[in-house]
């Protein structure tokens, strides 16, 4: 694989290669369900699709875990002033993430584990870590992580460990880099938690999970204990990243994640987004609005994952413009060609092999959004210029809807439904492929594979393939 992406542990690009291909292990820390995720929380969440996606067209499995965060500070205290238990309060907000992410046509995650109902896994690390010696009951009753005696601290975040004050501690899930302090895994039991139903009976004492604690402990239930990669939103790097490579490596001795992927932050109108300005979008906001999510996905393009992105009205219509195009082109390539033009062929071919190049660059979409245009305007002149033959027409369309099927910004033709039908669908060319040179081993071993995505491959009488859900 030629795909390369910038590393926050090396702060590098580095070629990407997964531990065991070509099964990709991805963790993306999740929403926090206190209340709706806003737009620039959606801006990590598509830029991590995007990548799962184009992991996927490049003939990689994806294993890809994401997180809900439904106990810590702030859905404690938005529970306790809505006067609900803690459940009661996260539960329409779960809801209404999926919907998000439905709407915004982000491939859902295989597993989608809520802390609550990972307490006994994060109680058997806390014990680990108490039993490693590298975690320590306080005289308040909370356990908390000694950072001082686990060496590797601060290497994500490039902290000075010589500033780490030993002993010194902070029990709230949220604090600054300045204030690097041994961080609480385990919060003894207060009122407030009793009183909305947050509290667990565990051997260090009944308490509550800290939130970076769910983290380790999921992750490492579903993928092991050396994820392939990890993000989350450039926010996460200090404490939630750094305190979980700490628990994690300080309780199993190995590597923790190998690449760390973060996206930026996204403003409105040049300004921080925030319910005091009255800039605080969701993704809700743009769906009533009458939004297609393909204009939303074309302005996030727009901009590097690592730059941060500037939202405003005139940027979003001018996306919009850009998606529509995208889809006039693709009702013009799904007529059926009746010339004899073949000029959209080699189009289609160089579309695909920029789109390659631009993505295997840390995810340039930017670049790959501008090679799409390019396309436009090419293939609507040979097509302007002369009928294309059947098969050139369908041929294009196959590139266009591969291509635009990783970034999904085509108006209207979502498949958010369907997460493992793009590697399926690569997975079975291959074994087309495999069948025209004979080699049947391959292609029965590919079968296999498309089998364990969920897909049956039947062959069709014109040599070709349908691909079905069973
Ligand atoms: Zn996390």
């Amino acid at each position: 694989m030629a795909l390369r992406l910038f590393n926050t542990l090396s702060r590098s690009v580095e070629e990407f290669r997964p531990l065991a291909p070509p099964r990709v292990t991805l963790y993306t820390c999740g929403p926090t369900v206190w209340n709706f995720a806003h737009i620039g929380n959606f801006r990590t969440f598509v830029f991590e699709d995007v990548l799962r996606r184009y992991l996927e067209y490049a003939g990689c499995q994806v294993t890809h875990v994401m997180n809900l965060t439904d106990v810590d500070d702030r859905t404690i205290k938005a529970a306790h002033a809505a006067g609900l238990k803690l459940t009661e309060h996260t539960r329409p907000f779960t809801q209404a993430f999926f919907e998000d992410r439905d709407y915004l046509r982000i491939a859902p995650a295989m597993h989608y584990p809520a802390a609550t109902q990972f307490v006994p896994q994060m109680i058997a690390l806390v014990s680990r870590l108490l039993e490693k010696g590298v975690a320590y009951r306080g005289d308040d009753g909370s356990v908390y992580f000694a950072i001082a005696r686990f060496p590797g601290y601060g290497r994500l975040s490039r902290i000075e460990t010589r500033e780490i004050k030993v002993g010194a501690r902070v029990a709230s899930d949220e604090y600054a880099k300045e204030d690097a302090r041994d961080f609480v895994l385990w919060k003894a039991a207060k009122p407030e938690d009793e009183a909305v139903g947050a509290a667990w009976d565990a051997p260090f004492g009944r308490g509550r999970p800290g939130w970076h604690l769910e983290c380790s402990a999921m992750s490492g239930h579903y993928l092991g204990e050396t994820l392939d990669i990890h993000c989350g939103g450039v926010d996460l790097i200090f404490p939630h990243h750094e305190d979980e490579i700490a628990q994690s490596e300080a309780a199993t001795g190995k590597p923790f994640a190998r690449v760390w992927m973060h996206g930026e932050f996204l403003q409105v109108d040049g300004t921080k987004m925030s319910k005091r300005f009255g800039n605080f979008l969701t993704a809700r906001d743009l769906k009533e609005s009458g939004w297609d999510a393909a204009a939303i996905r074309f302005l996030f393009g727009q901009t590097h994952y690592r730059k941060q992105l500037n939202w405003t009205d005139d940027a979003l219509s001018g996306a919009d413009a850009g998606a529509r195009r995208l889809g006039e082109l693709r009702r013009r390539l799904a007529a059926p060609g009746t010339g004899t033009s073949d000029a959209l062929v080699p189009l289609a071919e160089a579309a695909e092999q920029a789109f390659r190049a631009a993505m295997d660059d840390d995810l340039d979409v930017p670049n790959a959004i501008g090679g799409l245009m390019t396309f436009v305007r090419e293939a609507n002149a040979a097509l302007d210029a002369a009928a294309p033959t059947p098969d050139a027409a369908r041929r294009a369309l196959d590139v266009f809807d591969r291509v635009t099927g990783v970034l999904q910004v085509v108006p209207g033709a979502g498949d958010a439904g369907d997460p493992n039908g793009a590697a399926a669908q690569a997975l079975a060319d291959e074994r087309r492929a495999a069948r025209s040179a004979r080699n049947w081993a391959r292609a029965d071993q590919l079968k296999q594979q498309i089998r364990q995505l969920g897909y049956d491959v039947r062959d069709t009488k014109d040599g070709g393939y349908e691909l079905r859900r069973p």
